[in-house]
């Protein structure tokens, strides 16, 4: 909890910055601006975060007692919240709806929690730093002449595809729908590596919603007119991209870590790290689809079968939700491997802590964006399995651009088999030049956000902006 009190700040509350900050509602929205947040708050800020009623109902459920949490933080950061307008549950679910509902529903809300004085001693709010995808609170923020701050939490690649919208339409590439006129690879600039349109992350969103996902990155593309941009990744791995997006700060990894609580949607099931420490040193298959991501029960069956026909320890997050509809049935004869101590399954794990533990060999992962930038911070050959969203050109990237990974195929029915996970597993342990560039990119990642670093300087940078 030390770590999170501001250092080499003597200011009281009352002549701090305050900063608002605002994530979409998903978890890994939520993380990254959690930890820009504690880092505004060590460089001496007031942050009230803002969740929405579900989210924050769902925060609080999952904090583990006696776990520091962000709350206990002598009142450096205040969790508020509003609703988010969505009568029907299942709307969450589909990205262009959900947003659509909360532009409509959450700018009011919004506006009266900023202009009620009470929300901190009143303690004026001096900057709103909003998701992309939450661009409504920055016309908000531009109505009360707050300082704006857009953040994104995703690629820079993906930023840069979305920024490049309107030259798309331009050039034909898509329609004012945002499908596919061109199926031919894609340079958005000299320097950016030639992209499969089909990546495109609206296109990837299922069928019955690329459309309305499409329409609504239209609307998010406002932000770029913000005061500052934020991302979160790092100038040496995306360059080209970086420079496409005027303005835009590189100020990661921002990284999860145990100090971040309340930031996680399910309690972290801690056990899994004492059966790390059994376990020899890289020798374990970590297997983590992120918070999202649903797998069929076919699926899920070879990847239990695929994961006992390593013969390597495994541990593997399995969420309450994983599966698409019914529930988890686990494979005969897999209750005993778990028993006899070959694997481990939990419904959340303290991620931050699993990367880092010596005995994990390598990281199966769907290649969520933070799942991306933890797995290069802690030097980690990744096995990608990308399933929806901006996951395919985040694999492009750690496949082909970067090569710190090996990808597993799916067949034509959309499944991956367990001898390819097992294949491709054992030729990803096997490839020492994956595993040395991997190491090299967690110096580089490391390097960035150490004093003196790029993002470092980028985030002093802009707290000197905005202070
Ligand atoms: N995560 C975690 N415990 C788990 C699985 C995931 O803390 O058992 C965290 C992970 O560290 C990452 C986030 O959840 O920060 C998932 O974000 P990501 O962008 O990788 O994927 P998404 O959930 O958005 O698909």
């Amino acid at each position: 909890m030390n770590s999170l009190v501001p250092s080499g700040s003597t200011m009281s509350s009352s002549t701090k910055p305050h900063v608002l900050a605002i994530p979409f509602p998903a978890q890994g929205h939520i993380m990254p601006l959690m930890q820009l947040s504690h880092r505004l708050i060590r460089r001496g800020f007031l942050v009230t975060f803002v969740n929405t009623e579900h989210i924050h109902e769902r925060l609080m459920a999952a904090e583990q007692p006696g776990k520091p949490s962000s709350q206990d933080f002598a009142g450096e950061i205040k969790l508020v919240s509003i609703p988010d307008g969505c009568a029907n549950g299942s709307d969450r679910k589909k990205f262009g709806t959900f947003s659509n509902i909360m532009l409509k529903e959450m700018p009011g809300p919004l506006e009266n929690l900023i202009l009620d004085t009470n929300i901190r001693d009143a303690q004026k709010i001096t900057c709103v730093i909003a998701d992309v995808h939450m661009f409504w609170a920055l016309e908000v923020a531009e109505k009360l002449n707050i300082t704006r701050v857009a953040f994104w939490p995703a690629s820079a690649a993906t930023f840069s595809v979305v920024a490049s919208i309107p030259q798309l339409l331009e050039k034909r590439v898509i329609d004012s729908n945002g499908f596919l006129i061109e199926k031919r690879p894609v340079h958005l600039s000299d320097t950016m590596p030639a992209m499969d349109p089909a990546w495109f992350v609206w296109l990837n969103v299922g069928q019955e919603n690329e459309k309305e996902s499409f329409q609504f990155l239209l609307l998010c593309l406002q932000s770029i007119r913000s005061d500052h941009i934020l991302c979160n990744s790092f100038p040496e791995i995306e360059f080209p991209a970086i420079n496409l997006i005027k303005n835009v700060m590189p100020i990661g990894p921002l990284l999860s870590d145990m100090h971040l609580q309340p930031s996680k949607l399910w309690t972290e099931d801690t056990s899994c790290l004492d059966w790390l420490d059994r376990q020899p040193a890289r020798s374990v298959i970590y297997v983590s689809f992120g918070s999202l991501t649903l797998l069929n029960q076919r699926q899920l069956l070879e990847l239990a079968h695929g994961l006992e026909l390593t013969g390597r320890p495994f541990l593997w997050v399995s969420r309450p939700d994983l599966m698409d509809g019914s529930p988890a049935v686990y494979p005969d004869g897999f209750a005993g491997t778990l028993a006899a101590g070959r694997g481990c399954v939990v419904e959340w794990a303290p991620q931050q802590e699993v990367l880092s533990h010596p005995s994990i060999a390598c990281f199966l992962t769907h290649c969520g964006w933070n799942s991306t930038m933890e797995g290069l911070y802690h030097g980690l050959p990744l096995l990608c399995w990308s399933c929806f969203a901006d996951q395919h050109l985040n694999e492009y990237f750690i496949v082909e651009v970067w090569k710190v990974g090996l990808r597993v195929s799916k067949g034509k029915d959309g499944i991956v088999r367990k001898e390819e996970m097992k294949d491709m597993l054992e030729k990803l342990l096997k490839d020492e030049r994956i595993r040395m560039r991997a190491m090299e990119m967690k110096v580089r990642a490391r390097k960035n956000v150490m004093e003196g670093g790029d993002s470092w300087k980028n985030f002093t940078t802009f707290v000197d902006l905005i202070s």
